[in-house]
């Protein structure tokens, strides 16, 4: 139905002809903007810091690719709006009334974040979904988020559950907020389409910004998400603590849980950066325990090699093992999260009933240092990528878009929320990575030959980009 492209959408049909933007299968798609094109020009045209700047202004057709790597005679594939300020804004300076709230887990970084929106911005408000209607409003000016960011966890408190897109949205109206800045995980995230959803429907003009918070690093399409350096830097203290305790014991066995619901990366590039561990296990690749190649025949032949060994395990690993071996029913958090059960525990018990039945000496400590490491405020890197996230998140609100931002091969790019909810990114266990990963740890694959061709297949159909759901007003024909 061509008579609901707006403005905006058309200009943005005619540029995206071919690969461009949102244009998948040659659909094109829901434009992030608002309705009407911005008018105001762009304050920082006349900040003194921006004069020397050669270029500063994002031309509007600026994109990012999703692929850096494009293989003889195929498409390029899918483009993102480029990040960064615009020549024109959607809203004035001083009409701007913006929130800002923190869902799901700690993360280093939330604060840093936090601290940059206020400081780019004005008045600010909050703690978790539910946040949105409690009274507990907190404002928030540069003096008092100074030095916030030297301080883990948020100053804002966070939730899970308590979602009611109606009641948020009715809250953003009735305090006239105009930029909701949502920082959360991938469930936070689906929160925020539904709330932008919500806002189109009822033809605010309110920009929805979220910013992806996962330690994980498990949100599709961007590089990395804040706190993953953090994390797997302060994952390396667990580490050694590890693998000293498992060098001062006759067959000593040092075992970390890490986090990683349903994607390893911690536990991988921890195990990369430390070179002491001897075995990582993640959610992605299946494992077993008995028998020819598995893992307490692996976890024998260490001690016998080497007296001592170092387990990583990613919190999600395993768990249709424990399921099976424990037959417990599934159980859900506020968020309808599934609540894992405890590798850690159970790889414990596993490993001392193996060795005691072998009548062979051993002794296994087990470290979970997960609110250990949530809680911590964020490196060096984390706290410079988090303050970019922060501007690119501050620019694209003010230019009137809903977006997700984040890093796409190296470069802040605008990404459409249904772009980033639909899948997860995940560890490729057909990729290099993983496979410099069993090199270095020289543990056995545990994959049959079929597993490897599922996880083929998995990739190949992974691949095809997902379209986005419920937004049939916004697709032109
Ligand atoms: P993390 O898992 O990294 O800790 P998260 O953002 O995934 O972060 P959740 O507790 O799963 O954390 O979700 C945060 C908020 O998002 C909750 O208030 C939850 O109700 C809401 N939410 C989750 N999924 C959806 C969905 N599909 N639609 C609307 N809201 C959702
Ligand atoms: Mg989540």
């Amino acid at each position: 139905n061509a008579s609901s492209v707006s403005l905006a959408d058309a200009a943005y049909v005619k540029i995206s002809e071919g690969d461009f933007g949102y244009v998948l299968d040659d659909v094109p798609h829901l434009v992030d903007h608002l309705p009407d094109a911005p008018t105001y020009p762009n304050p920082l045209q006349d900040h003194p810091a921006y004069s020397t700047v050669k270029q500063y202004f994002v031309n509007e057709d600026d994109t990012v690719p999703q692929k850096v790597v494009v293989q003889k005679n195929s498409r390029r594939g899918v483009h993102f709006r480029r990040a960064g300020p615009r020549q024109k804004v959607y809203f004035e300076s001083d009409e701007v009334k913006a929130c800002i709230v923190t869902c799901g887990g700690l993360c280093p970084g939330l604060n840093t974040v936090i601290r940059e929106l206020v400081c780019g911005l004005a008045h600010m408000y909050n703690n978790g979904y539910k946040g949105f209607y409690s009274s507990n409003y907190l404002t928030l000016t540069p003096k008092s988020v100074d030095d916030i960011h030297k301080r883990g966890g948020t100053v804002l408190g966070t939730s899970r559950g308590g979602h009611d897109t109606k009641k948020i949205v009715d809250n953003i109206q009735d305090r006239g907020i105009n930029q909701v800045y949502i920082i959360g995980g991938d469930g936070t995230q689906k929160g925020a389409y539904e709330i932008f959803k919500e806002i189109r429907k009822r033809g605010l003009k309110v920009s929805v910004a979220g910013i992806p918070k996962t330690i994980d690093n498990d949100i599709a399409i961007i590089d990395k998400s804040f706190g993953f350096d953090t994390a797997v830097e302060e994952a390396q203290r667990a580490i050694d603590s590890a693998h000293v305790e498992a060098c001062s014991a006759e067959n000593g066995i040092g075992l970390v849980k890490l986090m990683g619901r349903y994607s390893g990366f911690i536990a991988m590039y921890a195990t990369l950066a430390s070179r002491d561990v001897d075995c990582c296990l993640i959610p992605e690749s299946p494992f077993y325990m008995d028998g020819e190649g598995g893992l307490l025949q692996y976890v024998e032949r260490r001690l016998k090699e080497n007296k001592h060994m170092v387990i990583v395990v990613a919190e999600g690993a395993g768990q249709d093992l424990i399921a099976k071996s424990l037959s417990t029913s599934e159980q859900q958090d506020a968020s309808g999260n599934k609540l894992l059960l405890d590798i850690g525990l159970w790889l414990t018990h596993k490993i001392k009933d193996h060795f005691k039945s072998k009548k062979m000496e051993m002794t296994i400590k087990y470290i979970d240092p997960t609110y250990m490491i949530r809680a911590i405020p964020s490196n060096a890197s984390d706290n410079v990528y988090c303050t970019l996230l922060a501007h690119s998140a501050i620019h694209g609100a003010m230019a009137g878009y809903s977006f997700t931002v984040g890093n796409v091969n190296g470069r802040h790019a605008y990404i459409p929320f249904y772009r980033v909810t639909s899948t997860r990114n995940k560890v490729k266990i057909t990729d290099r990575m993983w496979a410099r990963l069993l090199s270095s740890t020289n543990q056995p694959s545990f994959l049959s030959q079929k597993d490897i061709d599922e996880a083929k297949e998995n990739d190949r159909t992974a691949n095809k980009p997902p379209l986005p759901t419920g937004l049939s007003h916004h697709v032109a024909n």
